[in-house]
């Protein structure tokens, strides 16, 4: 599991297996992944973080 950081904003939530998670993308926890995307932090919409963890956003 994967974000992209721009500096220390979070841009957006990926998956390890994203093609396209940016040039700041650096590894998170599940739960680090989750709690992101619970804080309105955008799963990427190639990847679809949010499916692969099964959440409901
Ligand atoms: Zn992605």
């Amino acid at each position: 599991m994967e974000r992209g950081l721009d500096r220390n904003n979070i841009v957006s939530v990926h998956t390890v297996e994203c093609w396209d998670p940016g040039k700041r993308a650096r590894p998170v926890t599940r739960a680090q992944a989750i709690e992101a995307l619970r804080h309105q932090v955008p799963a990427c919409s190639k990847c679809q973080p949010d499916t692969a963890l099964g959440i409901e956003v």
